[in-house]
């Protein structure tokens, strides 16, 4: 099914998949079409239905309560054509060059193991290898649920056949209560990836400031593996707020202690507790990492530096903790076009 996408550029016509969600088929085909979470929540892929029928995939999708139903909006990510049509995008939409583009793959669930007592990591064993940016996404289906969820790849690789997920448990959360359910391992996942643009670019002459979330870490993991391997740590600082609600729910401590040291102490990390006051200054296992006590933007707000020069900051995790961050950080002296993140919505 041909689907054209007007907007401030020249007219771009693609064509669609049986059932595919328009803004899949547009970014496989690598057009620069505006979203942010691609899963219904954002409303950051928003379009107008000119001519030609769209039907919605998930009704309820929460950011088409944002939406000008009436006048023909849609949601990219959750509208499949079902004729020829033609849709009006706002801003430019050109056709990215030379980037990875997104594609459907598939992977099988191995090697599942719990990190605390709501938060699960599985790899996921693709046939064949994926290249992706550290901080990319990838939107994973599960046969018997209805719609995709978006989760962070952890690990970084230039390209890989083994992608490493967290997931956090969601109370009533569909995908997450079938993950908690039982061992899921051998189980067949769908793929749609990589997708994202909070990446981290390892030629960036600049200092890194990353504030998450719960299983927002997962990005930020990837982003210091990737500043790691590519001696970012030689010329520049990072500085880590890893929100949590107390010490029993951190995980990838080990990891972050071995970033640390191979850092030279460039890298800082601080464990910021929500409902839990330590009177440790310090990890006790892991004495590299820092202890704090109150929200993690808080926390931030409070040790970085009045004014913020040359920083990129990466900010991942619940809706309200990334609004907070973001202002918190341009109250800083951060420009907001230096501050990339997802929101966890
Ligand atoms: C860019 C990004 C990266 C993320 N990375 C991570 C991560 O690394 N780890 C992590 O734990 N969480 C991550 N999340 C959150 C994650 O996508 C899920 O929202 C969360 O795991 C809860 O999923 P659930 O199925 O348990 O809950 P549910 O409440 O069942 O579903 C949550 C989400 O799934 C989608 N959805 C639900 N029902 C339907 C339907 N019928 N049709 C279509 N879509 C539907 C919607 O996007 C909804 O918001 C990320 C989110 C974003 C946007």
């Amino acid at each position: 099914m041909d689907v054209t996408f007007e907007s401030r550029a020249e007219p771009c016509t693609i064509g669609c998949r049986d059932g595919e969600p328009v803004l899949f088929a547009g970014l496989r085909a690598g057009l620069t079409l505006p979203y942010d979470c691609a899963t219904g929540t954002c409303g950051m892929c928003k379009a107008r239905v000119k001519s030609g029928e769209v039907e919605t995939l998930w009704p309820d999708a929460p950011a088409l309560a944002k939406l000008q139903r009436d006048k023909g909006d849609i949601l990219m990510c959750q509208a499949r054509a079902l004729s020829p049509c033609v849709l009006r995008v706002p801003g430019q939409v050109a056709c990215e060059g030379t980037r990875v583009l997104p594609d459907y793959d598939q992977g099988r669930i191995t090697s599942v193991r719990a990190l605390t007592s709501d938060v699960l990591a599985f790899d996921l064993t693709l046939a064949a290898p994926l290249a992706f940016a550290a901080g990319q996404f990838a939107v994973l289906s599960v046969p018997s649920l209805t719609g995709g969820r978006a989760y962070s790849m952890v690990n970084f690789a230039d390209t890989s056949s083994v992608l490493e997920f967290v997931v956090k448990k969601r109370a009533g959360g569909a995908l997450s209560d079938w993950l908690f359910a039982r061992d899921r391992t051998g189980e067949l996942l769908g793929l749609f990836g990589p997708l994202g643009r909070a990446t981290f670019r390892p030629g960036e002459d600049r200092n890194l400031v990353c504030i998450a979330g719960g299983s927002g870490i997962a990005g930020i993991v990837s982003i210091l593996e990737h500043a790691s391997a590519s001696g970012h740590f030689a010329r520049h600082g990072a500085r880590v707020f890893f929100g949590v609600r107390t010490l029993a729910d951190g995980f990838y401590l080990d990891r972050f202690d071995r970033l640390v040291a191979g850092s030279n102490w460039a890298l800082e990390v601080v464990l910021a507790l929500s409902h839990e006051n330590s009177s440790q200054p310090v990890h006790p296992e892991y004495p590299r990492i820092k202890l704090a006590h109150g929200f993690v933007h808080e926390v931030a707000d409070a040790r970085l530096p009045a004014a913020c020069e040359n920083v990129s900051a990466f900010v991942a995790g619940p809706p309200p903790m990334v609004d907070g961050a973001i202002r918190m950080l341009i109250g800083h002296g951060v420009a907001s076009a230096s501050i990339r993140y997802d929101k966890f919505g």
